[in-house]
C-alpha cells in the first residue's frame, strides 16, 4: 500500500479517494463509496460492486511541517495549553516565592524542584506533541526524583552539553588577554575576554552547539540516555532521517529564543510593577508562553517525521485520507440487505447444492466467500457454523467481521462476540481489527451489559490503534463511560 501518494477516484479522476473495495479494487470518492451503520458503528462499503471497503491512510507527512509550525503559534493560547500555563505558572510561583523566604540551606532543592517542574512539563509536552496530543496535565510528581529532579537535570545537561564546547575554547584560548580572569568569575558573571567576540572559532562552536540542542532535547525528552545523546553516528544519523525539517525545526527554535528574550523583557516589567502575587505569577506566565512553543514545535517535529529514526510505530504515522469525512450515501443496513433472501437484487448466488453433501473445507471456504460477498446472511451463519473445527485463521477477517456483524443483528451475541474476536485475532495488523473490536466492545457493553469489558475492549483500541477512526469512536465512547 504506497502511503505517500493520494489515490483519486476510479469514476471521479478529480476527486480524492478516500476507501478502496476489497472486492473490485475500485478507488472510491466519498461519492462512490455507501457508508453502512451496524448497530451504530459507521463502516464504508463499495458503491459500484457492494464489496467491503477499507479506509485508506496516507503518511502524516503529506502535510509538511512547514504549514503546521504555522498554526504551532496558537498552542499556549489554546484551552488546554493555557490550562497547563495558568497550573505551571502558579506551582512556579510558589516554589520561586518559597526559595527567596527560606533559609540559605534549603534554597538548593528548591531551585532544582523549580527546574525539575519546568522541565518535566516541557518533555511531557515534547511527547504529548509528538503523539499529536496536547492535553497535558502537569506531571503529578509522585516520585519526586524521578518525575522532577532527573528531567530539571536532564534539561540542564543539555543546555550545558551545548555551551560548552564554545566556553571551554573561550576560556582556554582566550586565558592568555586577561589573565587575573578565572574560570569562575568567566562563567558566573559574564566578564567575557576582549577579542572573544570577534574569534570566528567560538562562533563556529557556538553554532555547532545551537544545532546540537534541538537534538539533545529530543533525545532528552524521549527519556534516552545521555551517552547516546553524544554518539556523533548516532546524533548524524538521527538528523539526516529528520532531514531539512530538522533545519527548519532548529531556526524556528532560534527565532523563539530572541522572542523569549522580549518575553523576559516584559516580565521584567511586569514584576517591577510588584502587584504582590500577581506581577510574579503573570511574569511567570509570560516566559512560560515560548517554552510552550519551542516543546510543541520539536513535538511536532517527531509527530510528522518520528517514524523516519524509528519513534514510535511506522502505522501511527497512517491518517486516513479523508479525515473524518463520511461517504454522501447510507447503503440500506445489513438486516434490510441480507436478512431474508426475497428483495434481493443481486446476481451472484446461483442456488447452491445442498449442504449435506460432504465439501471438504476449501470449498466450503470459498463458498462462505460467495455468501459472504452476496450479503446472504443464513447461507454465511450456516457455513460459519459448519466451518467451526477449522482453525479460525484459514478465515478471512472480514469474513469474522461480517459474520459477527450479522450474529449482532440478530440478536445472537455469543456467536457475534466469538466472530467478532476472531476478527481482530486472526489479522490483528488490519484495518478490519480496529473495527471489529469497536463493535465487540458495543454488543458487549449495549447488548450484554457487560460494561467492564467493553471499557477493556475500547482501551485497548485506544492503545493498539490510536488514530484510526476505531480510536476516536473508542475514545468518545470510554470518555462517557468514565463520566
Ligand atoms: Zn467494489
Ligand atoms: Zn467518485
Amino acid at each position: 500500500m504506497p502511503h505517500s501518494t493520494p489515490s483519486f477516484c476510479q469514476r471521479h479522476p478529480k476527486a480524492l479517494a478516500g476507501w478502496r473495495c476489497n472486492t473490485c479494487g475500485a478507488a472510491l470518492c466519498p461519492e462512490c463509496a455507501v457508508g453502512r451503520r451496524v448497530q451504530t458503528v459507521e463502516l464504508e462499503a463499495c458503491g459500484l460492486c457492494g464489496g467491503d471497503a477499507r479506509t485508506l491512510s496516507i503518511h502524516r507527512g503529506v502535510v509538511p511541517l512547514s504549514h503546521r509550525l504555522k498554526k504551532a503559534w496558537r498552542y499556549p493560547f489554546s484551552a488546554a495549553g493555557l490550562q497547563l500555563l495558568i497550573a505551571l505558572g502558579l506551582f512556579l510561583t510558589v516554589v520561586s516565592w518559597l526559595t527567596e523566604m527560606s533559609f540559605l540551606m534549603m534554597r538548593a532543592p528548591l531551585i532544582a524542584l523549580y527546574g525539575g517542574l519546568f522541565w518535566a512539563t516541557f518533555f511531557g509536552l515534547v511527547r504529548e506533541s509528538a503523539r499529536g496530543d496536547t492535553s497535558l496535565d502537569i506531571p503529578d510528581f509522585n516520585d519526586v526524583f524521578r518525575d522532577a529532579i532527573i528531567p530539571g537535570l536532564r534539561g540542564l545537561m543539555v543546555f550545558v552539553l551545548a555551551s560548552l564546547p564554545a566556553l571551554a575554547y573561550g576560556y582556554l584560548a582566550h586565558r592568555g588577554a586577561s589573565a587575573k580572569l578565572d574560570a569562575f568569575a568567566w562563567f558566573l558573571q559574564w566578564q567575557l575576554p576582549p577579542g572573544l567576540l570577534s574569534d570566528p572559532v567560538f562562533w563556529g562552536l557556538l553554532l555547532v552547539g545551537g544545532l546540537w540542542l534541538p537534538m539533545g532535547l529530543l533525545l532528552a525528552a524521549t527519556g534516552q540516555p545521555p551517552w547516546r545523546m553524544l554518539d556523533p553516528r548516532l546524533v548524524l544519523g538521527l538528523a539526516r532521517g529528520l532531514g531539512s525539517d530538522y533545519l527548519l525545526t532548529t531556526a524556528t527554535l532560534a527565532v523563539l529564543v530572541l522572542l523569549q528574550g522580549v518575553a523576559h523583557a516584559v516580565a521584567g516589567g511586569l514584576r517591577a510593577l510588584e502587584w504582590l502575587v500577581i506581577s510574579r505569577f503573570l511574569s511567570e506566565c509570560v516566559t512560560l508562553v515560548v517554552p510552550f512553543l519551542a516543546a510543541h514545535v520539536l513535538g511536532l517535529l517527531l509527530y510528522v517525521r518520528g517514524d523516519q529514526v524509528g519513534y514510535g510505530d511506522a502505522r501511527d504515522y497512517l491518517e486516513p485520507v479523508l479525515g473524518s469525512t463520511r461517504p454522501l450515501r447510507d447503503a440500506p443496513s445489513l438486516h434490510a440487505m441480507g436478512g431474508l433472501t426475497e428483495g434481493r437484487a443481486e446476481p451472484g448466488s446461483p442456488p447452491e447444492e445442498a449442504p449435506a453433501t460432504r465439501v471438504d473445507a476449501t470449498e466450503q471456504l470459498s463458498a462462505l466467500a460467495t455468501a459472504v460477498g452476496a450479503r446472504d446472511v443464513p447461507r454465511a451463519l450456516e457455513l460459519y457454523a459448519a466451518l467451526e473445527q477449522l482453525p479460525s485463521s484459514r478465515v478471512p477477517s472480514e469474513h469474522h467481521l461480517f459474520i459477527g456483524q450479522a450474529a449482532a443483528v440478530e440478536g445472537n451475541f455469543p456467536l457475534a462476540v466469538t466472530a467478532l474476536e476472531r476478527a481482530a485475532d486472526v489479522a490483528p495488523d488490519s484495518p478490519t481489527a480496529p473495527r471489529a473490536l469497536v463493535m465487540l466492545a458495543r454488543v458487549l457493553g449495549e447488548r450484554m451489559n457487560d460494561t467492564a469489558r467493553a471499557e477493556e475492549v475500547y482501551r485497548y483500541v485506544l492503545h493498539r490503534y490510536p488514530d484510526t477512526s476505531a480510536a476516536r469512536y473508542a475514545g468518545e465512547r470510554t470518555r462517557l463511560t468514565s463520566d
